[in-house]
């Protein structure tokens, strides 16, 4: 299984030489089987160079899943040429109450955007997904995340090997429908690798409780309590350079070293590569 990062950057996109090293560009990752099938989450502004990639290869299919709607996980999905080339299926609905396609039908469309969504979503496929399935060789479970008006949570699994993708989960504030912090760890049990939300600082975290995200030191109790095997942050601040990224980094390690555990931390960033 391959992952591969295409944005992980927080609420905006953002650009300049002081962004260049962890890049400017939203949510949206890729992750493949060994077959080289294609799966995506979101469809933040990094999706845009990803279809751009698929399209060039000539990739025959790709499945798409959705963390939620906020704007930073989707505002890539009008520039994803993929579905005007291939066959793309969205699957589930991540919020309560409202499908997938009657969310994007609302925003995908004038004024917003000038082609109408009947027209943009040419070669999508809206399909169900109850929480499990196989995509390829890769078994995809989701979670409900803590996060303002909900949103899933993916882990990813073949061949022995997992990947956890947890961002947008605030794990010090139970929102409605979101897990405690043990049932996270439950859910990353011993992941080879975990993604997870760590746009603050602990001491700025106070001001921004309750708005949906975590700080770096309780994504690091997190990977602890699962026994993962590394821990990407992810999510940056918009206003986070890259200096400051790599602090985070550095302090996160520090804690690491000095909990004694055995796990790898790194800053997730465009274009970053995963091999599990
Ligand atoms: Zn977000
Ligand atoms: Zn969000």
């Amino acid at each position: 299984m391959i992952v591969r990062c295409w944005g992980a950057r927080g609420g905006i996109a953002v650009s300049g030489t002081r962004f260049d090293r962890f890049g400017g560009d939203t949510c949206c990752i890729e992750v493949r089987d060994s077959d080289g099938r294609v799966l995506i989450i979101d469809a933040g502004t990094g999706i845009r160079r990803l279809g751009k990639r698929l399209v060039d290869e000539g990739v025959p299919d790709c499945d798409l899943f959705f963390t939620h709607f906020h704007w930073d996980h989707l505002m890539g999905l009008p520039f994803f040429r993929a579905p005007h080339h291939f066959a793309v299926r969205i699957n589930g609905d991540p919020l309560p109450g409202v499908t997938t396609e009657e969310v994007l039908n609302n925003v995908v469309s004038p004024p917003y955007f000038p082609v109408p969504f009947a027209e943009f979503s040419k070669g999508m496929e809206f399909c169900p997904f109850e929480g499990s399935g196989h995509f390829g060789n890769i078994a995809v479970t989701a979670v409900p995340l803590s996060h303002p008006g909900g949103g899933s949570g993916y882990r990813f699994e073949e061949n022995g090997k997992s990947f956890v993708f947890l961002t947008d989960n605030e794990l010090s504030y139970q929102h409605d429908g979101g897990l405690t912090l043990d049932g996270y760890a439950e859910f990353a049990k011993n992941a080879d690798l975990l993604v997870h939300d760590a746009e603050y600082l602990p001491e700025e975290y106070p001001a921004h409780r309750q708005w949906g995200h975590s700080h770096w030191l309780e994504a690091v109790d997190l990977a602890e309590k699962a026994g993962v095997r590394a821990l990407g942050l992810f999510h940056h601040g918009a206003s986070r350079y890259d200096g400051e990224v790599a602090e985070i980094v550095e302090s996160c390690r520090s804690e690491i070293r000095d909990r004694e555990l055995r796990m790898d931390c790194f800053a997730m960033a465009a274009d970053v590569v995963i091999r599990l």
